[in-house]
């Protein structure tokens, strides 16, 4: 069979079997949306037809499209205001207590309208394709109350289908305490068990399902409460575990089968072993560590060395990353957390399709899966992780179409 697609390159990372699993001097076909083949030296004849079209580019980078398993995508507002107060040394928890952080996104998702939201997630979307991001997962969590968690699933729903990034949608009602219930958690888990949770599960409007263990939010308690009965209405789970405070928030992950435990600064090493133990996934979030100026990271070389599975994601949210750019996410994972670039570059792929139970078909080249593919600007890959602080990509082929060339969007409904 021709293929429609070909693309030549002496840096090709497959990313399919360890680490890195570098083609050189090789090529990738693509048939449709799917790879055909992947493969060392010159380009059989017998798959170049009339119609293939052929990307030369050789002294050029091709990996995986990345993949970022954690992203608070659909909100209203921005909070750069709050950048002067941190910089006084108001804590997070600190600004959560005076009614703004979290709660004034809260007011501003509510307020917004299901276009305004649309939006602004749109323009967010193109610029995580424009830096590489081929697939994200969108958390809710800003509405709170069943009206506005709908409006942002249903956004994220709309946006899966109209924009070239694939969107995995997760519920994350148990995200803050809204202020309707802030003298009522228990009010606020009933409310969410009963009501929300049934309706979403009903209308298929969101795959996972996550909660934030932690001090002050939801305890593990709590957590594991609205997790359970969330994996017996049949979502996959996700945690935000032990980001601030160590409240074994690793340990539950493993215990209730979670997909993935997500931060985990203050992982404990049970947690860390129980986890490496369940097959949970550990989503770590550097850019958000950066951002709080915490002066720490999660423990990767320790999670590695115990044999975790390491992805990472953006965390991209208007409070604590407001950041949509992988490759700055790439900078403090080598710098902060001392991964080597072969270590992100699986992390960013195949071990992020993984975290969103993706892995069969996104987050590596191989024949028969989805033909999300980034050429980058670099001679290999150790190079843009070293050259940190500009955009690397070229192109980006989604579904086997180019919708990034020569580092502008091309897609239809894009800005050509
Ligand atoms: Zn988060």
């Amino acid at each position: 069979m021709t293929a429609d697609l070909i693309i030549r390159s002496d840096h090709i990372y497959s990313c399919a079997q360890g680490p890195f699993d570098l083609f050189i001097d090789g090529f990738v076909a693509v048939a449709g949306d799917m790879i055909q083949t992947v493969a060392a030296g010159e380009i059989p004849v017998e798959i170049c037809g009339p119609g293939t079209k052929i990307i030369d580019a050789r002294g050029q980078t091709v990996v995986p499209g990345l993949v970022d398993p954690h992203t608070h995508l659909v909100h209203g507002g921005s909070r750069e205001k709050e950048l002067a107060l941190k910089l006084q040394g108001a804590s997070y928890l600190d600004i959560l207590k005076a009614g703004g952080g979290i709660l004034s996104t809260v007011n501003a998702t509510r307020n917004a309208s299901k276009d305004e939201l649309k939006e602004k997630a749109w323009r967010s979307l193109d610029q995580m394709l424009l830096h590489g991001t081929t697939t994200v997962e969108a958390k809710s969590g800003y509405g709170l109350d069943l009206n506005s968690e709908v409006k942002c699933l249903q956004v994220v729903q709309d946006l899966n289908c109209e924009h070239p990034v694939d969107i995995v949608s997760t519920y994350m009602g148990a995200h803050a305490i809204p202020v309707e219930y802030k003298n009522d958690p228990q009010g606020y888990m009933d409310f969410m068990l009963d009501e929300v949770m049934p309706y979403i599960c009903a209308h298929q409007l969101a795959e996972f399902m996550d909660a934030f263990c932690e001090e002050g939010v939801f305890s593990p308690e709590q957590s594991r409460i609205l997790l359970a009965a969330g994996s017996n209405m049949g979502f996959k789970l996700k945690i935000h575990a032990d980001e601030i405070i160590p409240l074994q928030g690793a340990e539950l992950a493993a215990e209730l089968q979670a997909k993935s435990a997500d931060h985990l600064l203050a992982a404990s090493d049970e947690g860390m072993q129980a986890m490496k133990e369940a097959g949970t996934t550990a989503v770590l979030l550097p850019g958000t560590s950066f951002y709080l100026m915490l002066g720490k990271y999660a423990q990767a070389r320790k999670m590695i060395d115990i044999g975790i599975r390491v992805a990472l994601a953006s965390d991209f949210n208007p409070g604590t990353c407001p950041c949509e750019n992988l490759q700055t996410i790439m900078t403090f994972a080598c710098f902060g957390m001392h991964m080597t670039p072969a270590e992100i570059l699986p992390a960013m792929t195949i071990n992020a399709a993984h975290a969103i139970d993706r892995s069969e078909i996104i987050g590596s080249l191989e024949p028969g899966k989805q033909a999300d593919i980034i050429i980058l600007n670099a001679p290999n890959w150790d190079y843009v992780i070293y050259h940190y602080g500009i955009n690397h990509v070229d192109k980006v082929i989604k579904n086997g179409r180019v919708v990034v060339d020569n580092t502008q969007l091309v897609y239809q409904g894009g800005n050509v």
